[in-house]
């Protein structure tokens, strides 16, 4: 813990924590040590960990990466921080992130953009987001493991720019309560790590049946750590055509043909699969994630906590703090939301969108019933882009970072990204495993002989 804490005093130009709790991660340590001095220790005792700022942490600010939330200290503990600490994890500090966790670049973030350890010639890289902070922490040994979030590429794009590994879980494996609501019907919480199985332990312990979150599956959490050695001898997976996007880079497809080649030689058989409905994938997503936003958003009032910009009468209190609280992107989706759910546009936007929600999971339920165990694709279209490069002009240039990731967070599935090679420019890249719903043991089976 000492020497985290100490890393992490040196590293403070990368921006990747938004606070530092040096005092509770000794404390804590401590205790952990005198548990394993009595031969008492937990799952994780002692391990030293970074908290992405939308986990609730009681009696420490958690902010969301929102000047809305600047001054907000949570009187509880998140489900899965609580439970993380009940295994006996170290906290580290707050990680930064993209605001409300809207972003694939951690640069909507109040507390400004997080720069990715991975330099290249003096250019600032971005960790990818939103869970960028994470990625970088964990990148640049400023933890061991990093709590994450995944609405739509959240864990998986920002593990795949910074060499490391994430898994989102199916939708319901990790409990919700007390982690600050992006859009709620997508949102699951994972770990980053440096390696597949890091990723296992530490899921084990964030998951679990949560009474607090009636979406929280009541089912039995399996030893992950235990299907990381398990190899793929016999498994069937599948290749989807369809994403086969234009403009992948030849470099891109040329890794992922390699990752075929890798879980062939270990036993695997790999099959050409289909998921016609992929295409849509993007823009449904781009509906209904602003749709749950806008709605789980309008909480922030100015009244009940966060910030309060007082106005001459209530409608301009909560205008006054809106305005003030919320950076561009989240304006952006509120507006975005708020339209495809208004009547007149609610049928052509947000009822179409549900739709090919129906279609893109039965598009994998198709293949799975085929007897295909998991799905073998891209993280990301491109290694990790310049800070400024992308998006100032036209969102929708960022919103394609995450065309490989939404279909997952639409149908539920667990998703992987393993670190699986350099480009040209020694930048890594990263290869996404989507398995069956409540089976991320054959993820990380795969994984492994991946990385
Ligand atoms: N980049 C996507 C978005 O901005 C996904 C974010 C996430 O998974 N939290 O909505």
């Amino acid at each position: 813990a000492q020497a985290h804490v100490d890393a992490i005093a040196k590293a403070r130009a990368l921006n990747a924590y938004v606070l530092e709790t040096p005092e509770k991660a000794l404390a804590m340590a401590k205790a952990s040590d005198e548990k394993l001095a009595k031969g008492e220790g937990r799952a994780l005792e002692g391990i030293p960990l970074g908290i992405k700022d939308l986990f609730c942490t009681e009696g420490v600010v958690s902010t969301a990466g929102s000047k809305i939330l600047g001054n907000f200290n949570p009187p509880y503990e998140s489900t899965v921080t609580r439970n993380l600490w009940n295994d006996g994890a170290v906290m580290l500090g707050k990680l930064n992130m993209d605001e409300f966790a809207m972003g694939s670049s951690n640069e909507t973030s109040a507390f400004g953009p997080v720069v990715s350890p991975w330099r290249n010639d003096g250019t600032h890289l971005v960790p990818g987001g939103s869970s960028g902070g994470s990625a970088a922490a964990v990148a640049a040994h400023l933890c061991l493991g990093a709590t994450a979030t995944d609405t739509g590429g959240s864990i998986r794009q920002p593990a795949a720019f910074t060499g490391t590994v994430g898994i989102k879980p199916t939708y319901g494996r990790v409990s919700r309560w007390g982690t600050v609501a992006f859009a709620s019907s997508l949102d699951q919480a994972g770990p980053i790590t440096r390696t597949v199985r890091d990723a296992a332990i530490m899921l084990r312990s964030m998951s679990g049946p949560d009474a607090k979150d009636t979406t929280c599956a009541d089912l039995p959490v399996p030893d992950f750590e235990a299907a990381v050695s398990r190899g793929v001898k016999g498994l069937k997976i599948g290749i989807p055509k369809e994403y086969r996007v234009d403009g992948m880079s030849p470099e891109i497809e040329k890794l992922w043909h390699q990752g075929t080649e890798w879980l062939r030689a270990a036993g695997a058989e790999i099959v050409e699969v289909s998921l016609p409905h992929t295409k849509y994938a993007l823009p449904a997503y781009y509906i209904v994630a602003p749709a749950e936003a806008s709605s789980n958003l309008a909480r922030y009032d100015g009244v009940r906590y966060g910030l309060r910009e007082n106005g001459k009468d209530i409608v301009d209190l909560y205008e006054k703090t809106r305005a003030a609280g919320f950076g561009r992107e989240v304006k952006r989706r509120i507006m975005i939301g708020t339209y495809v759910l208004s009547a007149g546009y609610y049928d052509a936007y947000y009822v179409r969108a549900q739709k090919i929600r129906t279609l893109i999971k039965r598009d994998f339920e198709e293949v799975y019933a085929k007897g295909v165990h998991a799905i073998l694709t891209p993280a990301t279209p491109s290694a990790a882009f310049g800070i400024g490069e992308k998006g100032s002009g036209d969102p929708v240039e960022m919103y394609l970072n995450d065309i490989f990731t939404v279909t997952v967070n639409m149908a539920g599935l667990p998703g992987i990204a393993v670190p699986a090679g350099l480009d040209q420019q020694g930048l890594p890249l990263g290869l996404q495993l989507i398995g069956r719903a409540f089976d991320e043991e054959t993820l990380f089976a795969a994984g492994q002989v991946i990385e």
